[in-house]
């Protein structure tokens, strides 16, 4: 039986936030994912790691997958009876083609559904604070494209009707033709004063807006080189912007900010510097990567029943720890009676999604303070594993050694610099356009330190470096740089409040 379907999607206008929950939610059964150069591609992060990604969109310099096979596309992989998702930015059927789609698919008997999305339009008027309608002066809304098919050269556009009949007019790929349209407006008894915004990557950090009278208008987008995509919302709503506008007005609105970590793992960091209008880029300085050598951490793990306790100290070292398990076909009874020892609430928190709560989380989450409370409980004569990563500090073998405990301390994860990351930081760096690198850990600065050595002073150029804390600044200052910012207490809540200070205006 045949049990393919694809699901149309509407991706939003950009801005993660603004996929629908069943947008999501079909994202997240999807086999393969097929998306624009619009849909953000942060949303394949709810597809599952095995769904197969295709790009359709156009990449540089390229043009986009012909139509006809996309459409073909997603015959064959529905046919093969895979579900797909078809992504597509703002909604599907707003100057989508997912019309087209839809019939092709109706034709082959492939069954379908279409989830709409916000489109592109109505994101970019809330986001630049203009209200489509307005009791007082607008009743009406039209969506019009601006490019469309050569041939037509936009005559199908009944101009007179348009410029006087209709309220707000929204214009979808008008960027090309900007002075036409307005030119035409005007021509048939638009007001040459009617306000217009022209923005463009609407609802992302990035966001531009203009506004200009329609007489205006294309000549100042030219001059401040704006370009695709932008929607241009022309009507008496746009003077309600200076009034309404909140998005482009976030304390850190236009600051663009560099976390050197997984996205994943930056998560709640990013979201902060999000809510305050911050683009946020997240670039790893490392990878983690097995041992080289297996045979020390098989040979504890073979024996795992024997030790008093296990000492975890990380979220990657516990994922690395129960895979390594599972690898060799133990299951969660080998630790049975094992005492579990969590070092920090992350730590904790990682353990408990395979089904254990750890029996010591240390008040103090510092390697110090697991020595100090296990020294407490005594150790002499007891066994403890502490699988860890290439490079731990010491402090925790040597103390307990020291007590009398025996400990084997196996590598059970390396962490790796990789070129492809570093060529992209330099990049940047180098571009300019970055406002600060935020290090939320010592750690985050020593491999960016570690990744390009004595040229990251030279890198640097005016890109200011935050600090989460002393301990951080500490690190940072040893190797002769300056901390432009670091907050009173070591919380990524007050390290986003300073920033916002830092950058209010004086
Ligand atoms: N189906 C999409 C529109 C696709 S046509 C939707 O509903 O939004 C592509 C055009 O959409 C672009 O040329 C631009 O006019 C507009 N667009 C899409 N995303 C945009 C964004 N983030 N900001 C401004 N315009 C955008």
């Amino acid at each position: 039986m045949n049990s393919g379907k694809v699901y149309l999607i509407g991706a939003g206008p950009g801005d993660p936030g603004l996929l629908t929950v069943k947008g999501r939610d079909c994202l997240a059964l999807a086999d393969v994912v097929i998306y624009d150069y619009l849909a953000n591609p942060v949303l394949l992060g709810y597809a599952r790691p095995e769904t197969e990604q295709i790009y359709v969109g156009k990449s540089r310099g390229q043009h986009s997958v012909p139509q006809e096979e996309i459409n073909q596309l997603l015959v064959d992989k529905a046919g093969a009876g895979l579900q797909v998702a078809r992504l597509k930015g703002g909604d599907p059927y707003v100057f989508g083609r997912g019309g087209e789609e839809a019939a092709f698919l109706r034709q082959h008997q492939i069954p379908f559904e279409v989830v709409p999305g916000v489109t592109a339009g109505f994101a970019a008027a809330a986001y630049a604070g203009i209200p489509l309608t307005h009791r007082d002066t607008t009743t009406s809304l039209a969506l019009l494209t601006g490019h469309e098919r050569p041939e037509r050269k936009l005559s199908s556009l009944d101009w007179q009707k348009l410029a006087t009949g209709l309220g707000t007019l929204i214009f979808y790929m008008g960027m090309s033709n900007l002075k036409m349209i307005c030119e035409q407006l005007i021509k048939h008894g638009r007001a040459a004063d009617t306000p217009v915004a022209v923005i463009q990557w609407a609802t992302l950090p990035r966001q531009r807006t203009l506004t200009a009278p329609l007489n205006k208008i294309a000549e100042q987008v030219a001059a401040a080189g704006m370009e695709p995509p932008a929607v241009i919302i022309i009507g008496e709503v746009v003077r309600y912007r200076e009034e309404l506008r909140w998005y482009d007005n976030l304390p850190l609105f236009g600051k663009r900010f560099l976390i050197t970590r997984p996205r994943a793992q930056a998560a709640t960091f990013v979201a902060l510097l999000q809510a305050q209008g911050a683009e946020t880029i997240c670039i790893p300085t490392i990878e983690i990567a097995t041992p080289e050598d297996w045979t020390p951490c098989d040979q504890s793990l073979a024996r795992l029943g024997g030790y008093h306790g296990v000492i975890l100290t990380s979220a990657n070292g516990v994922e690395a720890f129960f895979g390594r398990m599972k690898h060799l076909g133990l299951d969660l009874r080998a630790l049975a009676g094992v005492k579990i020892i969590a070092v920090g609430p992350k730590t904790a928190k990682e353990i408990e999604k395979y089904g254990l709560s750890p029996d010591l989380v240390p008040q103090n989450f510092r390697a110090e303070g697991v020595v100090e409370e296990l020294l407490a409980a005594g150790v002499d004569g007891k066994r403890f594993l502490y699988p860890r990563t290439a490079i731990a500090r010491e402090l925790i073998p040597d103390s307990l050694t020291a007590a009398g405990a025996e400990v084997d301390a196996p590598i059970i994860y390396r962490t790796i610099a990789t070129l492809e990351k570093r060529d992209m930081i330099r990049h940047l760096l180098e571009s300019g356009e970055l406002d600060a690198i935020c290090f939320s850990s010592s750690s985050t600065f020593d491999n960016l330190q570690a990744m390009f050595g004595d040229e990251l002073k030279t890198l640097q150029g005016g890109t200011k470096f935050f600090s989460i804390g002393p301990l951080t600044s500490g690190t940072i200052r040893k190797h002769g740089f300056e901390v432009a910012l670091e907050p009173e207490q070591s919380t990524l809540d007050d390290l986003v409040g300073a920033m916002v200070d830092y950058y209010k205006e004086p």
